[in-house]
């Protein structure tokens, strides 16, 4: 488990105060405030506040005075049609603020979505744990030889148990160092700032994010799809689950438009146009280039 016992105290402690409120709350997401799931070997994700819920969707569509709410069924409809004409706005006005504990080299994937608010911890002022993310034997896989960008087959043998040895190693040598330069025993101790460049990139940091669903949908659009790296991937599914249980009819939308549907160019839709016609489209009379063309077959599958 990544929390130590003081941690998980603090947590419980959190549970066991609930308060009363005028706000709305979504009693989905009311059972994953606070918890911390856990997340690859020392990671977790837990819900510390969110603002709004299916309902508050629909209410900031219709502007409405009161709860905005007609009928759930109604509300799913309208939900779908502000998902399929990319109606973006009433989405943002659902938020959620998440504390994640993840390696670095992750958080520099995740980074790039510029549309949330983070606070990072301070490895100039606190000394960071000596945590780093070593894959399990199933993901510790080979070069992909088909994709530069991924993964292929797991390593076997005797190079998988190398490949091992040489990443936990060098992971606990530079946080030896890490440690033996930060001493102030016998020694001035070396700045935490500066001490901290020897640490790989599989050591793990955490913070506080907060974005609307708008851009957290984004963000599981394109994370927790199968093109997303693993060691993200697991992060973005964990989050899939908290967001159908607090916002259903917003996250049953999205998976039908965005994770299920697909877009089609003009070439594409032509095609299945003169296909239903009876026509024998190729590839060489549709207009695509020969990537698009594959990537139009997988998607008629
Ligand atoms: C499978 C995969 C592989 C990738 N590979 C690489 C790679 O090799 N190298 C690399 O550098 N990155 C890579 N990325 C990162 C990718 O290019 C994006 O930076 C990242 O996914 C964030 O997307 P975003 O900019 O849409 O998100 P956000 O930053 O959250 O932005 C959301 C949307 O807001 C708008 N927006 C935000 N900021 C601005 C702005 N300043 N100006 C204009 N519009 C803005 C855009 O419409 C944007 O789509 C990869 C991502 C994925 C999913």
């Amino acid at each position: 488990m990544p929390l130590s016992p003081e941690q998980q105290a603090e947590i419980d402690a959190q549970r066991g105060a609930p308060q009363s409120t005028l706000r709305t709350t979504a009693p989905g997401m009311e059972k994953h405030l606070y918890t911390a799931y856990p997340v690859l070997d020392h990671g977790f994700v837990r819900v510390i506040d969110y603002m709004g819920d299916d309902a508050a969707i629909c209410q900031a569509a219709r502007v409405s005075y009161g709860k905005g709410t007609k009928s759930v069924s109604n509300d799913a409809g309208l939900i779908r049609y502000l998902m399929r004409h990319w109606h973006s706005t009433p989405f943002e006005m659902c938020e959620i603020k998440l504390h994640v504990k993840l390696p670095v080299f992750v958080a520099r994937q995740w980074i790039r979505h510029r549309t949330a608010n983070v606070n990072e911890y301070s490895a100039r002022y606190s000394i960071l744990d000596r945590e780093f993310y070593i894959p399990a034997p199933d993901h510790l896989a080979a070069q992909s030889t088909t994709n530069n960008q991924g993964r292929g087959e797991a390593l076997q043998g005797e190079e998988a148990q190398r490949v091992l040895r040489l990443l936990q190693e060098d992971s606990m040598r530079a946080y030896d160092h890490y440690e033996e330069m930060i001493s102030q025993e016998g020694q001035q101790g070396l700045a935490r700032e500066l001490a901290r460049m020897n640490l790989p990139a599989n050591v793990y940091t955490q913070w506080y994010w907060k974005v609307d669903l708008h851009n957290l949908l984004h963000f599981l659009r394109l994370r927790a799809d199968h093109h997303a790296q693993y060691e993200i991937r697991v992060y973005a599914e964990e989050l899939c689950k908290i967001v159908a249980d607090w916002v259903p009819a917003a996250y049953g939308a999205f998976e039908d438009y965005r994770m299920g549907g697909a877009t089609l160019s003009a070439k594409g839709l032509d095609c299945i146009r003169r296909m239903l016609k009876g026509e024998e489209v190729t590839q060489e009379t549709s207009g695509m280039s020969k990537g698009e063309w594959r990537e139009f077959q997988e998607l008629l599958g």
